[in-house]
């Protein structure tokens, strides 16, 4: 996409969601003076906010929007006041699985990068963190949690003791185009980065697993062989994050393997409000920072931002191709970092003396640090 205008779905949600999206507008509003681009914003509602003001957690006007945008940023919905076991009441993460769902949105990805100025939040020992910077694709509408599944009763040797009783199972089940579009972005990504890409699977035990290894091959030999392509055991993969990290570059894995395998990794970083997700379809991308809405917090003025500009960065790489206005992002916010400018989240009793800042100035400082100079 080579656009002087980018055009951005914003949906703000719930808790802190408005006061971390303000910030991302201010920083997109510098990014676009510095790099001739004009960035134009359609607010739109969703989750509690949306239940609100609807009685819908995802309004068909927020639906319009986003198939309208050329990329949609979320911050984060939900919060006690919807909080609700009544299955006939709306609940915000319909508003969130629906929008997922609405934009086919079949590969998550999520950026595991390491700030050398927050090393102190990890549990890891540092020695074991350098170079950490990797990008875990989450294949996130097939697998294990979209199979058949079901639960019977009265089934003859289930019960303890051999009677009859109950039998539960889910399926792990992939096409041959659910697996091929996923390895492709994992290969794309890839070249965008470090030039390698582990392929994360049971192919010792599952025949689903089979096909994956398979199919990945048959695209890699096809159309990325330039990207190296290594096969890894999922098991092993989770030993291999806390022993030695930095060998990843892009991981790219089923949906319930990525689910584990991202959490997982996201902790080697130790901190909540610095990670940042993309989930990408065939039509309009989505954005949003990994946390929740933070209720304790929201209104305070006190959430870290730096999550939500971290998505904004994906925004500007993935859907807008703006290499250059993404690298600038992620060096000021390394550099506010490197300064000793902490949000009460990632304050470290450890590394005192640091300068504690709120939401806005978090904002501004990251903002200062882009400058307007025209390219
Ligand atoms: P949470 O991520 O909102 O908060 C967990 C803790 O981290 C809280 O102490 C919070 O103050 C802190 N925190 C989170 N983001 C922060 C930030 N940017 N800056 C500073 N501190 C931050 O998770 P939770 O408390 O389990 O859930 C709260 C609500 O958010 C729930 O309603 C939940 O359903 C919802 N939720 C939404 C999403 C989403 O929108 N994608 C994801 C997870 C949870």
């Amino acid at each position: 996409m080579s656009h002087t205008n980018y055009h951005i779905c914003l949906l703000p949600g719930d808790g802190i969601g408005p006061e971390i999206t303000a910030e991302a507008v201010k920083v997109l509003g510098a990014l676009g003076d510095r790099f001739g681009v004009a960035f134009t914003f359609e607010e739109a509602l969703l989750g509690g906010a949306a239940i609100d003001a609807t009685g819908s957690p995802l309004p068909e006007a927020t639906l319009t929007a986003a198939h309208a945008a050329d990329a949609v940023l979320l911050a984060a919905i939900g919060g006690p006041k919807w909080d609700t076991t009544d299955p006939a009441k709306p609940r915000p993460e319909q508003g969130l699985l629906g929008i997922r769902k609405a934009l086919g949105l079949y590969a998550n990805l999520r950026p595991v990068k390491l700030f050398r100025a927050l090393e102190g939040a990890s549990s890891l020992k540092p020695e074991y963190l350098e170079g950490v910077d990797m990008l875990i694709v989450r294949e996130l509408t097939g697998g294990l949690y979209f199979g058949a599944r079901a639960r019977e009763t009265g089934v003859a040797g289930a019960a303890t003791g051999g009677g009859e009783g109950m039998r539960a199972y889910d399926t792990m089940e992939y096409r041959e185009f659910e697996i091929e579009r996923i390895a492709r972005t994992a290969f794309e990504a890839a070249r965008k980065r470090g030039g390698k890409v582990h392929s994360v699977d049971k192919a010792n035990v599952l025949e689903s697993s089979r096909l994956w290894r398979e199919v990945v091959h048959r695209l890699h030999a096809a159309e990325f062989a330039d990207v190296e392509l290594l096969d890894q055991l999922v098991d092993n993969t989770a030993m291999q994050l806390i022993r030695w990290p930095a060998q990843f570059d892009v991981v790219v894995t089923e949906n319930m393997f990525g689910d584990i395998l991202s959490d997982e990794a996201s902790m080697l970083t130790g901190s909540l409000g610095m990670l940042a997700s993309a989930s990408l379809g065939d039509g309009t991308a989505l954005y949003e920072p990994s946390h929740g809405s933070a209720p304790d917090i929201a209104g305070q003025g006190v959430a870290n931002p730096l999550a939500m500009l971290l998505s904004v960065e994906m925004m500007l790489r993935y859907s807008f191709d703006m290499q250059d206005a993404a690298d600038a992002l992620a060096s000021a916010i390394e550099d506010v970092l490197v300064e000793g400018w902490r949000t009460r989240d990632i304050a470290d009793a450890d590394t005192l003396p640091q300068k504690m800042v709120g939401t806005v100035a978090m904002g501004d400082l990251v903002t200062e640090r882009l400058g307007a100079v025209k390219q």
